[in-house]
C-alpha cells in the first residue's frame, strides 16, 4: 500500500491547484484522476471562458501556474443591462482602485498550465486514468482503493471530484440540490469592433447573457435560458444564432459573426453545508456547485483550495479534525454567502413573477447609487472576503 500525507480525488482545476500548493507546501500528494492527463480530454479543461477574479489571479500566480505562455484578457470594464429596462450598470476597475477586476481565460488554456505546473512540482505522484471506487476512514488515516484494485492511504482525503463527487457520496456528507431547468450554451464569436477589456452582462426574463473578451477579436458568449429553447438554439444554422444573439442582446457590441463550436450545460445547485467528515474534506464543484449567472463557481473553489493550502499545507497531520474544523471556519461564511447570492440572482432572473425580477433589478442598479455600496460588493466579487487567505492576499504577488 503506497502511503501519503494527502490524497486529491479528481485532477480538474480545484483538484490540480490543491495538489500544486500542498506538494509546495512539502506534503507527499497523490493525484488521482479519471482522464488522461492531456488538457483535451478532461471535462474540467473544456472551452468555456473563465472570468477569474483579481483574487484567483493571486492565488494562481502564487502557485505559480499563470505563467508566460497562458494567454489571459484582463478586465477593466464590466457593463451591466437588463432586458425592457432604461440604463446600465457600468462598472470600471480604475474607479475602484485597482487596475482590474479580473481576467478571462479559457477553461481548457488554464487547464493545460495546470498539467504544465503539476509536472514541475516535486513530491506529487499521478494516478491517472483511475477511479475511486471505495474508502474507509479511521481517526489515524483513510484509505482508498482505486478501480485498478491499487490501495493508497493518508491522513486527509480530498474530494475534487465535481458535482456528482463520488468521494461525498461514499463518505456520506449530504448535500442539496435544486435544478434550474435552465442550460447555459457557450460558443464564440468574431466582433472586431470588440473593446478588448469589457465584458457584458444582460438580464432577460428567461436567463442571462454574457460576452467576454477573448484573445484576437473573439468574444465568449455565456447564453443561459430554459433547456428546451438552448436545445433548439444548439441546432440552429449560424445564420439563425447570430440572428438570435443580435435580438437577445439588444444592444449589439458590434457585430458579431463566424461562430465556433457550441457546448450546452446544464444548470442545477448543489449545496453542502458541511463539507467534511472524518479525514475528509470537499473543495470545488464536489462541496458547491453555482449557477453561473455571476462567474463565481470556480472562484469560489479556489479559495476554498488556498485556503486549505494555509491549514493543512503547514499542519503535521493535514487531516486532524482540528484542521479541517479550522478550515472550515474560514470559509464557511463565504461559501453561505455565495450560494446565497448566485442562487438568488438565478431564480429571480429565471422566476416567471415580474415582481421578484423588478426587485432584483432595483437591487443591482441601486448599487450604482451608492458608491460605498458598490465598493463593497464590487471588492467580494474580487474574491477578497475576509479571512483572506495568504495565497490570495494583494501583498503575496
Ligand atoms: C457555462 C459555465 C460557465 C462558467 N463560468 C465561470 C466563470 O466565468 N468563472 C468561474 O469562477 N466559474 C465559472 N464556472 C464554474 C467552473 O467552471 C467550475 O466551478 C469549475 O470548473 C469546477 O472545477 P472542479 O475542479 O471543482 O470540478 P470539475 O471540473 O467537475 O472536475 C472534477 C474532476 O474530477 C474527476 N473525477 C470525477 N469523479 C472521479 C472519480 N471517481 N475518480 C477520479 N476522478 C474523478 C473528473 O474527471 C474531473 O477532472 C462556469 C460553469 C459553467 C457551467
Amino acid at each position: 500500500m503506497k502511503e501519503f500525507d494527502v490524497i486529491i480525488v479528481g485532477g480538474g482545476l480545484a483538484g490540480s491547484a490543491l495538489a500544486t500548493g500542498l506538494a509546495q507546501s512539502g506534503k507527499r500528494v497523490a493525484l488521482v484522476e479519471a482522464f488522461e492527463p492531456k488538457a483535451d480530454s478532461r471535462p474540467s479543461f473544456d472551452d468555456r471562458t473563465l472570468v477569474v477574479n483579481a483574487a484567483s489571479l493571486n492565488i494562481l500566480t502564487n502557485l505559480g501556474i499563470l505563467d508566460e505562455t497562458l494567454t489571459t484578457c484582463p478586465l477593466r470594464h464590466i457593463e451591466i443591462s437588463r432586458a425592457g429596462a432604461p440604463g446600465h450598470l457600468s462598472l470600471r476597475s480604475a474607479e475602484h482602485g485597482c487596475d482590474r477586476f479580473g481576467a478571462v481565460i479559457v477553461a481548457r488554456e488554464l487547464g493545460a498550465a495546470m498539467l504544465r505546473r503539476l509536472e514541475a512540482v516535486s513530491g506529487l505522484q499521478s494516478f491517472c486514468p483511475e477511479k475511486l471506487v471505495r474508502v474507509e476512514a479511521d481517526d489515524e488515516r483513510v484509505t482508498i482503493e482505486l478501480d485498478s484494485g491499487t490501495r493508497l492511504t493518508g491522513r486527509l482525503l480530498v474530494g475534487a471530484d465535481g458535482t456528482n463527487s463520488t468521494v461525498r457520496r461514499l463518505a456520506g456528507i449530504d448535500s442539496q440540490r435544486y435544478d434550474y431547468g435552465q442550460s447555459a450554451l457557450i460558443f464564440n464569436v468574431r466582433c472586431p469592433r470588440r473593446p478588448a477589456d469589457t465584458a457584458w452582462e444582460r438580464f432577460t426574463p428567461v436567463g442571462p447573457l454574457a460576452f467576454l473578451p477573448q484573445p484576437g477579436d473573439r468574444l465568449g458568449v455565456v447564453w443561459i435560458d430554459r433547456s428546451a429553447a438552448i436545445e433548439a438554439a444548439l441546432v440552429l444554422d449560424d445564420y439563425e444564432l447570430i440572428e438570435r444573439l443580435e435580438t437577445r442582446s439588444g444592444r449589439t457590441p458590434g457585430g458579431f459573426a463566424s461562430p465556433g463550436r457550441r457546448a450546452r450545460y446544464p444548470l442545477a445547485l448543489t449545496r453542502t453545508p458541511r463539507p467534511f467528515a472524518r479525514r475528509i474534506a470537499l473543495v470545488g464543484n464536489a462541496a458547491n456547485t453555482v449557477h453561473p449567472v455571476s462567474a463565481q463557481g470556480f472562484n469560489l473553489g479556489l479559495r476554498d483550495v488556498a485556503a486549505l493550502i494555509d491549514h493543512a499545507g503547514h499542519a503535521g497531520d493535514p487531516g486532524k479534525p482540528g484542521v479541517l474544523a479550522a478550515w472550515f471556519g474560514d470559509r464557511q461564511e463565504d461559501q453561505a454567502a455565495t450560494v446565497r447570492y448566485t442562487d438568488t440572482l438565478a431564480r429571480a432572473f429565471s422566476s416567471p413573477s415580474s415582481v421578484v425580477r423588478m426587485g432584483t433589478g432595483l437591487g443591482l442598479f441601486a448599487h450604482a447609487a451608492m458608491p460605498a455600496l458598490s465598493r463593497r460588493l464590487v471588492r467580494a466579487a474580487m474574491g477578497f472576503r475576509e479571512p483572506i487567505s495568504s495565497l490570495a492576499g494583494e501583498r503575496a504577488r
